[in-house]
């Protein structure tokens, strides 16, 4: 059993990085922001309560991202363990997690707020199949449609540069204090987020000695210690 919880500022790469570990490891990815995104496509409830603070790139109020995270983890079926992306998000979602879950490692993703300000705005989503492209390094084919659908290409409502910059101050005043708490606690392993997504990829298993991409086969541990 894996559990693991990926942090890093917007646009480090976390969910794209959670999604491979995910895959290779049979881990359940948990990100929050999906879920949000999930009611507001579908106009839940839940939706209508988190559109607008979404959008503004504010945090969505600790009570409710707690009861989202522990209906997932608990209703949920891991048996190999998960990996949570984009939770905690500050001191009072970190004592909660830490109250309730013991995890295996912490992942933190490292990038200069310039490289993630020019990758945000740079990122488009399909309106139809939700695959990400970035117009620096991951194109689609032909501008504007996704290449595996059709599909319109849009930013996320949340990619603006006024959502951005509340984002980037959120993160530096509230998340990097728990990245201190965890660090007493959890073993943290400190990513240069700044290289290849295979490049990250590989140094995430090295740090938390897990096998390699292709070679399933090897021992791996917990990375403590
Ligand atoms: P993300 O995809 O992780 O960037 O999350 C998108 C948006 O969902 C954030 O800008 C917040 O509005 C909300 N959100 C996601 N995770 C959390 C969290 N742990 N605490 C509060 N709001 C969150």
């Amino acid at each position: 059993m894996r559990k693991y919880v990926i942090m890093g500022i917007q646009g480090s790469g976390k969910g794209t990085q959670a999604k491979l570990m995910a895959a290779d490891f049979n881990l359940t990815h948990i990100s929050v922001g999906d879920i949000f995104r999930w009611h507001v496509e579908q106009h839940t409830k839940i939706g209508a309560q988190v559109k607008r603070i979404m959008a503004l790139g504010e945090l969505v109020d600790d009570e409710l991202v707690e009861s989202i995270v522990r209906e997932r983890l608990h209703g949920h079926d891991w048996n190999f363990g998960f990996v949570v992306d984009g939770f905690p998000r500050n001191i009072r979602q970190a004592e909660f997690f830490l109250e309730s879950f013991d995890i295996d490692g912490v992942i933190l993703l490292e990038m200069p707020d310039e490289m993630v300000a020019e990758r945000v705005l740079a990122r488009r989503i399909c309106s139809n199949c939700g695959l990400d492209y970035n117009l620096l390094g991951n194109r689609p084919a032909r501008p504007g449609i996704c290449d595996a659908c059709g599909g319109r290409l849009e930013p996320r409502a949340d990619d603006t540069p006024e959502a951005l910059a509340a984002r980037l101050r959120d993160y530096h005043e509230k998340t990097q204090p728990i990245i201190e708490l965890f660090e007493r606690k959890e073993f943290v392993a400190r990513i240069d987020a700044t290289h290849s997504i295979e490049d990250v990829q590989a140094d995430i298993r090295r740090r938390l000695r897990l096998p390699a991409a292709g070679d399933k086969t090897a021992e791996a541990d917990t990375g403590r210690g």
